[in-house]
Protein backbone atom coordinates (compact mmCIF):
# COMPACT_ATOMS: atom_id res chain seq x y z
CA UNK A 1 0.00 0.00 0.00
CA UNK A 2 1.49 3.44 -0.67
CA UNK A 3 1.19 5.83 2.55
CA UNK A 4 -0.36 9.00 1.78
CA UNK A 5 -0.99 12.00 4.00
CA UNK A 6 -2.47 15.09 3.42
CA UNK A 7 -2.87 18.79 5.47
CA UNK A 8 -5.86 20.62 4.65
CA UNK A 9 -6.05 24.08 6.11
CA UNK A 10 -8.58 26.62 5.28
CA UNK A 11 -6.60 29.84 4.61
CA UNK A 12 -8.68 31.82 6.55
CA UNK A 13 -6.07 32.85 9.29
CA UNK A 14 -2.32 32.18 10.29
CA UNK A 15 -1.78 28.55 11.43
CA UNK A 16 -2.24 27.81 15.07
CA UNK A 17 -1.44 25.57 17.68
CA UNK A 18 -4.10 23.11 16.80
CA UNK A 19 -3.81 22.63 12.88
CA UNK A 20 0.15 23.10 13.58
CA UNK A 21 -0.05 19.75 15.66
CA UNK A 22 -2.23 18.52 13.23
CA UNK A 23 0.08 19.40 10.19
CA UNK A 24 3.25 17.76 12.01
CA UNK A 25 1.59 14.57 13.26
CA UNK A 26 0.67 13.38 9.46
CA UNK A 27 4.32 14.86 8.17
CA UNK A 28 5.93 12.69 10.89
CA UNK A 29 3.63 9.39 9.93
CA UNK A 30 4.35 10.67 6.29
CA UNK A 31 8.12 10.53 6.69
CA UNK A 32 8.12 7.60 9.28
CA UNK A 33 6.48 5.37 6.60
CA UNK A 34 8.20 6.16 3.74
CA UNK A 35 5.07 7.65 2.50
CA UNK A 36 4.33 11.69 0.44
CA UNK A 37 2.83 14.82 2.49
CA UNK A 38 0.13 16.33 0.56
CA UNK A 39 -0.52 20.64 1.52
CA UNK A 40 -4.16 20.67 0.42
CA UNK A 41 -5.54 24.12 0.53
CA UNK A 42 -9.35 24.30 1.23
CA UNK A 43 -10.63 27.38 -0.23
CA UNK A 44 -14.36 26.06 -0.85
CA UNK A 45 -15.46 28.88 1.72
CA UNK A 46 -14.47 31.94 -1.13
CA UNK A 47 -15.83 35.13 1.42
CA UNK A 48 -13.23 33.87 3.90
CA UNK A 49 -10.13 32.58 2.27
CA UNK A 50 -7.48 34.51 0.78
CA UNK A 51 -4.38 34.16 -1.15
CA UNK A 52 -2.54 35.82 1.10
CA UNK A 53 -3.35 33.53 3.80
CA UNK A 54 -1.88 31.03 1.96
CA UNK A 55 1.34 32.42 1.24
CA UNK A 56 1.16 32.70 4.96
CA UNK A 57 0.48 28.83 5.49
CA UNK A 58 3.12 27.94 2.95
CA UNK A 59 5.17 29.89 5.15
CA UNK A 60 5.09 28.92 8.35
CA UNK A 61 5.08 25.30 7.47
CA UNK A 62 8.50 25.88 6.00
CA UNK A 63 9.33 27.80 8.93
CA UNK A 64 8.70 24.86 10.69
CA UNK A 65 10.34 22.43 8.39
CA UNK A 66 7.31 20.73 6.83
CA UNK A 67 8.06 19.80 3.23
CA UNK A 68 5.40 18.86 1.02
CA UNK A 69 5.95 16.62 -2.08
CA UNK A 70 2.38 17.12 -3.52
CA UNK A 71 0.37 20.81 -3.80
CA UNK A 72 -3.43 21.34 -4.53
CA UNK A 73 -5.73 23.86 -3.85
CA UNK A 74 -9.32 22.93 -3.94
CA UNK A 75 -10.56 26.25 -6.13
CA UNK A 76 -8.26 24.49 -8.97
CA UNK A 77 -10.78 21.49 -8.78
CA UNK A 78 -14.35 22.55 -9.18
CA UNK A 79 -14.53 21.10 -12.50
CA UNK A 80 -13.58 17.79 -10.78
CA UNK A 81 -16.69 17.83 -7.78
CA UNK A 82 -18.62 18.91 -10.76
CA UNK A 83 -18.23 16.26 -12.49
CA UNK A 84 -18.41 14.33 -9.08
CA UNK A 85 -21.85 15.54 -8.06
CA UNK A 86 -23.30 14.57 -11.27
CA UNK A 87 -22.21 10.76 -10.42
CA UNK A 88 -23.78 10.92 -7.44
CA UNK A 89 -27.03 12.65 -9.06
CA UNK A 90 -26.57 9.66 -11.51
CA UNK A 91 -26.82 7.24 -8.72
CA UNK A 92 -29.78 8.71 -6.93
CA UNK A 93 -27.58 10.02 -4.15
CA UNK A 94 -27.86 13.59 -4.56
CA UNK A 95 -31.15 15.55 -4.12
CA UNK A 96 -32.20 19.29 -4.53
CA UNK A 97 -33.95 21.23 -1.00
CA UNK A 98 -35.47 24.28 -1.12
CA UNK A 99 -35.69 25.14 2.21
CA UNK A 100 -33.75 28.77 3.50
CA UNK A 101 -31.29 29.13 6.50
CA UNK A 102 -34.26 30.46 8.72
CA UNK A 103 -36.63 27.25 7.97
CA UNK A 104 -34.04 25.11 8.61
CA UNK A 105 -33.16 26.80 11.40
CA UNK A 106 -36.84 26.38 12.84
CA UNK A 107 -37.26 22.73 12.39
CA UNK A 108 -33.33 22.21 14.03
CA UNK A 109 -35.29 24.53 17.60
CA UNK A 110 -38.62 22.33 17.19
CA UNK A 111 -36.48 19.51 16.93
CA UNK A 112 -34.43 20.33 20.37
CA UNK A 113 -37.48 21.80 22.19
CA UNK A 114 -38.63 18.07 22.19
CA UNK A 115 -35.89 16.66 23.15
CA UNK A 116 -35.24 14.86 19.50
CA UNK A 117 -31.47 15.09 17.31
CA UNK A 118 -32.11 17.67 15.02
CA UNK A 119 -31.24 15.18 12.32
CA UNK A 120 -32.83 16.78 8.87
CA UNK A 121 -36.33 15.22 8.50
CA UNK A 122 -35.92 14.81 4.45
CA UNK A 123 -38.73 16.37 3.62
CA UNK A 124 -37.15 17.65 0.33
CA UNK A 125 -37.30 14.32 -1.16
CA UNK A 126 -41.00 14.21 -1.18
CA UNK A 127 -41.25 17.22 -3.32
CA UNK A 128 -43.68 16.87 -6.24
CA UNK A 129 -42.02 18.02 -9.70
CA UNK A 130 -44.71 20.73 -9.37
CA UNK A 131 -43.60 22.15 -6.10
CA UNK A 132 -39.93 22.16 -7.26
CA UNK A 133 -40.91 23.71 -10.41
CA UNK A 134 -43.26 26.57 -7.92
CA UNK A 135 -39.83 26.89 -5.45
CA UNK A 136 -37.73 27.95 -8.93
CA UNK A 137 -40.70 29.79 -10.18
CA UNK A 138 -40.46 31.99 -7.11
CA UNK A 139 -36.49 32.42 -7.59
CA UNK A 140 -35.71 29.87 -4.89
CA UNK A 141 -32.66 27.97 -5.80
CA UNK A 142 -31.77 24.71 -4.16
CA UNK A 143 -29.18 23.34 -2.57
CA UNK A 144 -28.02 19.56 -2.47
CA UNK A 145 -27.86 17.11 0.24
CA UNK A 146 -25.92 13.64 0.01
CA UNK A 147 -28.69 10.80 0.39
CA UNK A 148 -26.73 8.87 3.55
CA UNK A 149 -28.05 4.98 3.74
CA UNK A 150 -29.43 3.36 6.00
CA UNK A 151 -26.89 0.74 7.57
CA UNK A 152 -24.74 1.51 10.15
CA UNK A 153 -20.77 2.95 9.44
CA UNK A 154 -18.14 1.44 11.17
CA UNK A 155 -14.56 1.91 10.84
CA UNK A 156 -11.40 1.27 12.88
CA UNK A 157 -10.05 4.68 14.00
CA UNK A 158 -6.18 3.88 14.73
CA UNK A 159 -6.52 6.48 17.77
CA UNK A 160 -10.20 5.46 18.92
CA UNK A 161 -10.57 1.86 18.15
CA UNK A 162 -13.90 0.19 16.88
CA UNK A 163 -16.08 3.56 15.68
CA UNK A 164 -19.51 2.81 14.97
CA UNK A 165 -22.84 5.35 13.48
CA UNK A 166 -25.72 4.06 13.73
CA UNK A 167 -28.27 5.04 10.59
CA UNK A 168 -30.53 8.06 11.16
CA UNK A 169 -27.64 10.11 13.69
CA UNK A 170 -26.77 12.13 11.20
CA UNK A 171 -28.32 14.85 8.91
CA UNK A 172 -28.28 13.95 5.01
CA UNK A 173 -24.80 16.34 4.46
CA UNK A 174 -25.22 19.12 1.92
CA UNK A 175 -22.59 19.20 -0.56
CA UNK A 176 -23.65 21.56 -2.81
CA UNK A 177 -24.75 25.11 -2.03
CA UNK A 178 -27.57 26.86 -3.85
CA UNK A 179 -25.02 28.84 -6.03
CA UNK A 180 -23.34 25.22 -7.06
CA UNK A 181 -20.40 25.40 -5.13
CA UNK A 182 -19.09 22.52 -2.99
CA UNK A 183 -18.74 22.53 0.73
CA UNK A 184 -15.51 21.11 2.50
CA UNK A 185 -17.02 18.27 3.25
CA UNK A 186 -17.45 17.01 -0.02
CA UNK A 187 -14.29 18.44 -2.29
CA UNK A 188 -12.48 16.93 0.76
CA UNK A 189 -13.41 13.09 -0.22
CA UNK A 190 -12.92 13.97 -3.62
CA UNK A 191 -10.09 15.39 -3.32
CA UNK A 192 -8.79 12.37 -0.80
CA UNK A 193 -9.91 9.42 -3.43
CA UNK A 194 -8.40 11.00 -6.59
CA UNK A 195 -5.48 12.10 -4.76
CA UNK A 196 -4.80 8.69 -3.67
CA UNK A 197 -4.85 9.53 0.30
CA UNK A 198 -4.13 6.92 2.29
CA UNK A 199 -4.37 7.97 6.10
CA UNK A 200 -6.57 11.09 7.45
CA UNK A 201 -5.66 11.96 10.89
CA UNK A 202 -7.61 15.39 12.10
CA UNK A 203 -9.04 16.39 15.20
CA UNK A 204 -11.96 14.51 17.05
CA UNK A 205 -14.06 17.37 15.65
CA UNK A 206 -14.12 15.75 12.54
CA UNK A 207 -15.77 12.11 13.94
CA UNK A 208 -19.30 12.67 12.82
CA UNK A 209 -17.74 14.16 9.30
CA UNK A 210 -16.05 10.89 8.99
CA UNK A 211 -19.03 9.04 8.98
CA UNK A 212 -20.65 10.98 6.45
CA UNK A 213 -17.65 10.84 3.90
CA UNK A 214 -17.11 7.27 4.29
CA UNK A 215 -20.46 6.85 2.99
CA UNK A 216 -20.05 9.99 0.14
CA UNK A 217 -16.70 7.99 -1.06
CA UNK A 218 -18.05 4.86 -1.47
CA UNK A 219 -21.21 6.08 -3.55
CA UNK A 220 -18.24 7.66 -5.81
CA UNK A 221 -16.80 4.29 -6.13
CA UNK A 222 -13.92 4.78 -3.57
CA UNK A 223 -13.17 1.77 -1.02
CA UNK A 224 -13.61 2.79 2.29
CA UNK A 225 -11.16 0.25 3.80
CA UNK A 226 -8.26 1.54 1.96
CA UNK A 227 -8.77 4.88 3.80
CA UNK A 228 -7.66 5.06 7.10
CA UNK A 229 -8.41 7.60 9.88
CA UNK A 230 -7.44 8.64 13.18
CA UNK A 231 -8.92 11.50 15.40
CA UNK A 232 -7.18 12.86 17.96
CA UNK A 233 -8.24 14.57 20.98
CA UNK A 234 -7.94 18.20 20.62
CA UNK A 235 -6.27 20.27 23.02
CA UNK A 236 -6.85 21.94 26.29
CA UNK A 237 -5.15 24.74 27.65
CA UNK A 238 -3.25 24.75 30.31
CA UNK A 239 -5.96 24.95 32.43
CA UNK A 240 -8.07 22.02 30.85
CA UNK A 241 -10.44 24.28 29.74
CA UNK A 242 -10.97 23.23 26.08
CA UNK A 243 -9.29 24.39 22.76
CA UNK A 244 -10.23 27.90 23.88
CA UNK A 245 -10.32 31.14 21.70
CA UNK A 246 -6.89 31.88 23.04
CA UNK A 247 -5.31 28.84 21.55
CA UNK A 248 -7.52 28.80 18.50
CA UNK A 249 -5.69 32.47 18.14
CA UNK A 250 -2.11 31.55 19.12
CA UNK A 251 -1.08 31.65 15.48
CA UNK A 252 2.55 30.60 14.48
CA UNK A 253 2.76 34.28 13.91
CA UNK A 254 2.41 35.23 17.43
CA UNK A 255 5.03 32.10 18.75
CA UNK A 256 7.76 33.35 16.12
CA UNK A 257 7.43 36.71 17.49
CA UNK A 258 7.89 35.27 21.20
CA UNK A 259 11.22 34.16 20.02
CA UNK A 260 9.80 30.06 20.01
CA UNK A 261 11.86 28.05 17.72
CA UNK A 262 10.39 25.91 15.47
CA UNK A 263 11.50 23.00 17.21
CA UNK A 264 10.93 23.63 20.01
CA UNK A 265 7.13 23.36 18.99
CA UNK A 266 7.77 20.71 16.71
CA UNK A 267 9.57 18.72 19.79
CA UNK A 268 6.34 19.33 22.39
CA UNK A 269 3.46 18.90 19.82
CA UNK A 270 5.08 15.87 18.26
CA UNK A 271 4.72 13.96 21.94
CA UNK A 272 1.77 15.91 23.37
CA UNK A 273 -0.58 13.25 24.04
CA UNK A 274 1.02 10.64 24.05
CA UNK A 275 2.94 9.11 26.82
CA UNK A 276 6.58 10.15 25.79
CA UNK A 277 9.39 11.72 27.37
CA UNK A 278 8.95 15.64 25.88
CA UNK A 279 12.37 16.55 25.71
CA UNK A 280 14.08 18.65 23.26
CA UNK A 281 14.86 17.69 19.94
CA UNK A 282 17.29 20.00 17.35
CA UNK A 283 16.39 17.81 14.45
CA UNK A 284 12.63 16.43 13.09
CA UNK A 285 14.64 13.52 11.82
CA UNK A 286 14.94 12.71 15.16
CA UNK A 287 11.41 12.95 16.02
CA UNK A 288 10.49 10.88 12.47
CA UNK A 289 12.53 7.88 14.67
CA UNK A 290 10.61 8.28 17.50
CA UNK A 291 7.00 8.53 16.11
CA UNK A 292 4.09 6.27 16.35
CA UNK A 293 0.88 6.95 16.31
CA UNK A 294 -0.10 4.35 18.13
CA UNK A 295 1.31 6.04 21.27
CA UNK A 296 -1.50 8.87 21.02
CA UNK A 297 -4.40 7.75 23.40
CA UNK A 298 -7.36 9.13 24.19
CA UNK A 299 -7.47 11.62 26.41
CA UNK A 300 -7.03 15.22 26.08
CA UNK A 301 -3.68 16.76 25.75
CA UNK A 302 -2.96 20.29 27.66
CA UNK A 303 -1.58 22.64 25.84
CA UNK A 304 1.06 24.90 28.28
CA UNK A 305 3.04 27.91 26.70
CA UNK A 306 5.09 28.00 29.93
CA UNK A 307 5.81 24.03 29.21
CA UNK A 308 6.73 25.33 25.81
CA UNK A 309 8.95 28.40 26.48
CA UNK A 310 11.13 25.92 28.99
CA UNK A 311 11.48 23.62 26.32
CA UNK A 312 12.24 26.06 24.03
CA UNK A 313 15.19 27.54 27.01
CA UNK A 314 16.62 23.72 27.01
CA UNK A 315 16.52 23.38 22.84
CA UNK A 316 18.72 26.59 22.41
CA UNK A 317 21.10 25.52 25.61
CA UNK A 318 21.89 22.55 23.35
CA UNK A 319 22.13 24.33 19.93
CA UNK A 320 25.56 24.31 18.52
CA UNK A 321 26.81 27.22 17.08
CA UNK A 322 26.27 26.39 13.31
CA UNK A 323 22.84 26.08 13.91
CA UNK A 324 22.42 29.33 14.77
CA UNK A 325 25.32 31.13 13.73
CA UNK A 326 23.68 33.01 10.56
CA UNK A 327 20.52 33.78 12.65
CA UNK A 328 23.00 35.54 15.25
CA UNK A 329 24.71 37.60 12.53
CA UNK A 330 21.17 38.36 10.78
CA UNK A 331 20.96 39.67 14.66
CA UNK A 332 23.68 42.04 14.27
CA UNK A 333 26.48 39.77 16.28
CA UNK A 334 29.00 40.38 13.15
CA UNK A 335 31.78 38.20 13.95
CA UNK A 336 30.59 36.25 16.41
CA UNK A 337 32.09 32.71 17.29
CA UNK A 338 31.95 29.79 19.21
CA UNK A 339 33.29 30.72 21.91
CA UNK A 340 30.51 33.12 23.07
CA UNK A 341 28.05 31.03 21.57
CA UNK A 342 28.87 28.57 24.24
CA UNK A 343 29.45 31.03 27.14
CA UNK A 344 26.04 32.55 26.63
CA UNK A 345 23.80 29.75 24.92
CA UNK A 346 23.12 28.74 28.89
CA UNK A 347 21.30 31.86 29.80
CA UNK A 348 18.55 32.10 26.91
CA UNK A 349 15.55 32.58 26.96
CA UNK A 350 15.22 32.97 23.70
CA UNK A 351 17.51 33.35 20.25
CA UNK A 352 17.37 37.20 20.21
CA UNK A 353 18.73 37.60 23.75
CA UNK A 354 22.75 36.47 22.49
CA UNK A 355 22.39 40.46 21.53
CA UNK A 356 22.00 41.34 25.16
CA UNK A 357 25.18 39.72 25.83
CA UNK A 358 26.69 40.74 22.64
CA UNK A 359 26.92 43.98 24.02
CA UNK A 360 28.02 43.69 27.56
CA UNK A 361 30.91 41.85 25.60
CA UNK A 362 31.55 43.76 22.59
CA UNK A 363 29.61 47.01 23.29
CA UNK A 364 29.58 50.07 25.88
CA UNK A 365 27.94 49.98 28.81
CA UNK A 366 27.59 51.78 32.65
CA UNK A 367 29.07 49.68 35.13
CA UNK A 368 27.04 49.43 38.28
CA UNK A 369 29.74 50.08 40.89
CA UNK A 370 27.83 49.02 44.89
CA UNK A 371 31.63 49.85 46.21
CA UNK A 372 33.97 52.00 44.47
CA UNK A 373 37.19 51.60 47.00
CA UNK A 374 36.82 47.73 46.23
CA UNK A 375 36.04 47.61 42.86
CA UNK A 376 39.72 49.73 42.42
CA UNK A 377 41.53 47.32 44.35
CA UNK A 378 39.53 44.70 42.12
CA UNK A 379 41.15 46.64 39.02
CA UNK A 380 44.49 46.72 40.21
CA UNK A 381 44.77 43.14 40.76
CA UNK A 382 43.96 42.35 37.32
CA UNK A 383 46.38 39.93 35.58
CA UNK A 384 47.89 40.78 32.60
CA UNK A 385 46.55 39.63 29.35
CA UNK A 386 46.12 36.51 27.39
CA UNK A 387 43.08 35.66 29.01
CA UNK A 388 41.75 32.27 29.27
CA UNK A 389 38.52 30.38 31.20
CA UNK A 390 41.24 30.06 34.29
CA UNK A 391 42.04 33.93 34.44
CA UNK A 392 38.58 34.23 36.53
CA UNK A 393 39.35 32.06 39.18
CA UNK A 394 43.43 32.94 39.58
CA UNK A 395 42.01 36.57 39.87
CA UNK A 396 39.38 36.00 42.26
CA UNK A 397 41.26 33.18 44.04
CA UNK A 398 43.63 36.43 44.74
CA UNK A 399 41.26 39.14 45.25
CA UNK A 400 40.26 36.72 48.01
CA UNK A 401 42.63 36.59 50.15
CA UNK A 402 43.81 40.52 49.80
CA UNK A 403 40.50 41.53 50.55
CA UNK A 404 39.28 38.78 52.89
CA UNK A 405 35.91 39.00 50.79
CA UNK A 406 33.61 35.18 50.04
CA UNK A 407 30.60 34.40 48.18
CA UNK A 408 28.59 36.73 47.35
CA UNK A 409 30.40 39.54 48.43
CA UNK A 410 32.98 39.21 46.26
CA UNK A 411 31.73 37.96 43.02
CA UNK A 412 27.83 40.12 43.43
CA UNK A 413 29.80 43.54 42.80
CA UNK A 414 32.31 42.08 40.03
CA UNK A 415 29.42 41.25 37.84
CA UNK A 416 27.38 44.09 38.49
CA UNK A 417 30.95 46.13 37.35
CA UNK A 418 31.45 43.81 34.42
CA UNK A 419 28.08 42.94 33.11
CA UNK A 420 25.82 45.94 34.75
CA UNK A 421 23.33 42.97 35.26
CA UNK A 422 22.17 40.93 38.45
CA UNK A 423 22.75 37.63 36.74
CA UNK A 424 24.03 35.96 33.79
CA UNK A 425 26.35 33.76 32.24
CA UNK A 426 28.87 32.35 34.18
CA UNK A 427 31.59 35.12 34.45
CA UNK A 428 34.37 32.56 33.70
CA UNK A 429 33.40 32.51 30.53
CA UNK A 430 32.42 35.84 29.74
CA UNK A 431 35.29 37.85 31.16
CA UNK A 432 38.20 36.24 28.58
CA UNK A 433 35.57 37.93 25.77
CA UNK A 434 35.27 41.56 27.56
CA UNK A 435 38.97 41.67 28.09
CA UNK A 436 41.27 43.74 30.14
CA UNK A 437 40.91 47.23 28.76
CA UNK A 438 36.83 47.16 28.79
CA UNK A 439 37.57 45.30 32.32
CA UNK A 440 39.57 47.87 33.35
CA UNK A 441 37.99 50.44 32.67
CA UNK A 442 34.43 49.45 33.98
CA UNK A 443 35.75 48.46 37.34
CA UNK A 444 37.04 52.03 37.63
CA UNK A 445 33.32 53.13 37.01
CA UNK A 446 33.97 54.12 33.54
CA UNK A 447 31.07 53.75 30.71
CA UNK A 448 33.14 51.28 28.28
N1 LIG B 1 -10.09 22.17 6.06
C1 LIG B 1 -10.47 21.22 7.07
C2 LIG B 1 -10.12 21.79 8.44
O1 LIG B 1 -9.24 22.62 8.51
C3 LIG B 1 -9.76 19.91 6.85
C4 LIG B 1 -10.22 18.80 7.68
C5 LIG B 1 -9.70 17.50 7.15
O2 LIG B 1 -8.57 17.17 7.50
O3 LIG B 1 -10.41 16.84 6.40
O4 LIG B 1 -10.73 21.43 9.42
Amino acid sequence: MTVALRVAPSPTGRLHVGNIRTALINWLYARRHGGTFLLRIDDTDEERSTRAYEEAIKEDLAWLGLDWDRFSRQSDRLARYAEAAQRLTAAGRLYPCYETAEELELKRKTLLARRLPPVYDRAALKLTAEEKRRHEGAGRLPHYRFLLSDRPVEWDDLVRGPVRFEPGHLSDPVLLRADGRPLYMFASVVDDLELGISHVIRGEDHVANTAAQIEILAALGGKPEELAFAHLPLLADASGAGFSKRLGSLSVGDLRASGVEPMALNSLLAKLGTSDAIEPRQALAELVAEFELAHFGRSTPKFDLDELMRLNARLLHAMSFEAVRERLERLGLRGVDRDFWEVVRGNLARLDDAAIWWRVVHGELAPLIEDSGFARQAAALLPPEPWDRATWAAWTEHLKVVTQRSGKALFHPLRLALTARERGPELAGLLPLIGRARALARLNGEAA
